[in-house]
């Protein structure tokens, strides 16, 4: 089963993504975390990105898709994948039916959690408190950031859904285990 997860920075899809790639039996893929991890291995990728990731700004479609297209490749990633923060603009939703298609696959369910902007700046700021990332600290970012997925990635929504494709539209605010049953109801597992 190949899942997408949407939802603005600090809507809680980590979280989420990390509980329930258990119940599907698919590994959670999020280009945030294998962004980060070039980060701290400091290989070339991780030089190539850091600028951008600390603004939050996204990575070239290029950069993004070619990662994410190796990744799809790995064995346990053969019967299906858990997307978390891919893609993030209409392109790179073209570039994973691409890749996904060449393979036989495609995605199987949208899944969209909701959070409204004030709630996610109060989140991430708290957030970065304990992780220290860039570009949780700032709240200017935290905003553009914010802008940035109503702009880009939003609209991957309606691209799904003129393709065919139920969205399941999540409210996001509540407990993690009661969204957590959200997502598993939409998904029926
Ligand atoms: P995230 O953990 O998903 O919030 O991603 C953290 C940062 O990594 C983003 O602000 C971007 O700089 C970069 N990033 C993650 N996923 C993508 C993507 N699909 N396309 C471009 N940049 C990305």
């Amino acid at each position: 089963m190949n899942v997408v997860l949407f939802g603005p920075p600090g809507c809680g899809k980590g979280t989420q993504a990390a509980r329930l790639k258990d119940a599907l039996g698919v590994p959670h893929v999020s280009t945030g975390d294998m962004f980060r991890d070039h980060l701290s291995r400091k290989t070339e990728l991780g030089k190539q990105v850091e600028a951008l990731l600390a603004a939050g700004k996204l990575v070239p479609d290029d950069v993004t898709n070619s990662m994410v297209e190796e990744r799809l490749g790995r064995p346990d990633a053969a019967e299906g994948v858990l997307l978390d923060g891919y893609p993030r603009n209409v392109a790179q939703a073209e570039t994973l039916d691409r890749l996904l298609g060449a393979r036989g696959r495609a995605v199987d369910v949208v899944l969209a959690i909701h959070v409204e902007e004030d709630e996610t700046v109060r989140r991430i700021l708290k957030r970065g408190q304990d992780s220290g990332r860039a570009d949780d600290l700032d709240e200017g970012t935290i905003r553009d950031r914010f802008a940035t997925y109503l702009e880009q990635t939003e609209p991957c929504l309606a691209f799904y859904r003129e393709s065919g494709k139920t969205v399941h539209e999540i409210d996001g605010i509540g407990t993690i285990d009661e969204i957590t049953q959200r997502l598993r109801e939409a998904l029926g597992r």
